[in-house]
């Protein structure tokens, strides 16, 4: 150790840093895992094949385009937008980092309906953004507009998740437009399941109305691409422009881009797989709710929360006693006794229901 001058990396942590744990999406290996709501049927077949094409044929030895041109025209014509007031990322998840980079910082202020992505909080606190919470009912999980309006009203950024990770709910494009016209800030809509969504759920059709509002999407939920983290925003220019500045310059990769522009050209395609999980949504919703004790919500998305006695027993035994993984949400009180199920394939989701139906009554009796 000579010559090494002793430190201590806690000091020179930013304090905002040093309050962080790492990230843990809390995997293990399973059979089945329905933890993430991901897409487990995967790609379609000839989507699968074209994505390959186009991977093989990635030109790697030169830098991506720092704004993904082809994938941002073809994003901007599905949505009927200028290309300009889109911006690509790496996973909806940089998206969001770079809008509280660009937006955060001390004296300003998040506004968020908890339960929600947890994320939010995340990003706002490591950026010393001060967060509001507008408590969702307990029991309904709808959100007081009056109460997120009055909120907003003295917001930098608001984010109404829509439909809601966990809860499954939405905001309606009514209650968007009553928190745009009551901020001074930008309102983002994370529009991350939205595909999973009843018709007329959306808040794009607002963009045009709504100077401060944006919308965040991303590939991974509906369209099977979680592994290649592609996400991205459409909003006001002016907020695009200031993303595209805070951004890291090429996050998002050669193969990433590849793979979106087919998986975005191949869209329609998506539909076949998006109608069967949106059946296996209440077919699986159903049969829980049958089940005594279990208690599930209505969700617009690809995911189920559901309320049992002993829930993080239940989901330890349906790991190691069945291979399935599901997320735990029971330590936060405003998910207590919760579980989050995805919902999977008919099979997978025959198998949680098989053994959810044993664990529960091995509870009861006991
Ligand atoms: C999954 C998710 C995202 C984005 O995920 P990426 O994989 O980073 O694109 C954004 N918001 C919510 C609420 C999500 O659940």
């Amino acid at each position: 150790m000579t010559g090494a001058t002793a430190y201590d990396l806690r000091t020179l942590l930013r304090p905002s840093a040093a309050a962080l744990e790492p990230y843990d999406p809390a995997f293990s290996p399973a059979r089945i895992n329905l933890s993430a709501n991901e897409n487990t049927f995967g790609l379609p077949e000839g989507v699968r094949s074209r994505v390959a094409e186009a991977l093989a044929g990635a030109v790697t030895n030169r830098y991506p385009k720092p704004l993904s041109d082809e994938l941002r025209a073809e994003i901007a014509a599905w949505h009927g937008v200028a290309p300009e007031r889109v911006i690509v990322g790496n996973g909806g998840d940089e998206l969001l980092f770079n809008l509280f980079l660009a937006l955060g910082g001390r004296g300003r202020r998040l506004v968020t309906c908890p339960p929600t992505f947890t994320v939010y909080k995340l990003y706002a606190e490591l950026v010393e953004t001060e967060v509001v919470e507008v408590a969702r009912d307990p029991e309904t999980f709808e959100v007081d507009v009056d109460a997120l309006a009055d909120a907003a009203s003295t917001a930098t950024l608001t984010i109404a998740c829509s439909p809601n990770n966990p809860t499954g709910t939405l905001f309606s494009p009514a209650d968007v437009r009553r928190i745009c016209e009551a901020t001074p800030g930008i309102v983002l809509v994370d529009e991350a399941y939205i595909e999973f969504a009843r018709e007329g759920a959306s808040a794009e059709p607002l963009l045009d109305e709504c100077p401060n509002l944006a919308v965040l999407r991303t590939f991974s939920k509906a369209f099977g691409l979680a592994g290649a983290r592609v996400g991205y925003l459409i909003g006001p220019e002016e907020l695009a422009s200031a993303l595209a500045a805070v951004r890291q310059p090429y996050s998002v990769n050669v193969f990433s881009q590849a793979a979106a522009l087919e998986v975005c050209r191949a869209r329609d395609e998506f539909v076949e797989t998006i109608e069967k999980i949106r059946a296996e949504r209440e077919r699986l919703a159903t049969a829980l709710a049958g089940l005594p004790g279990v208690r599930v919500w209505p969700s617009d998305a690809n995911f189920l929360l559901v309320r049992l006695p002993g829930a993080q027993k239940v989901r330890e035994r349906l790991r190691d006693e069945h291979s399935i993984l599901v997320r735990d949400l029971s330590a936060a009180p405003d998910t207590r006794d919760c579980l989050r199920i995805s919902v999977g394939t008919k099979e997978e989701n025959d198998i949680v229901i098989e053994a959810m139906s044993i664990l529960i009554r091995e509870g009861d009796a006991r």
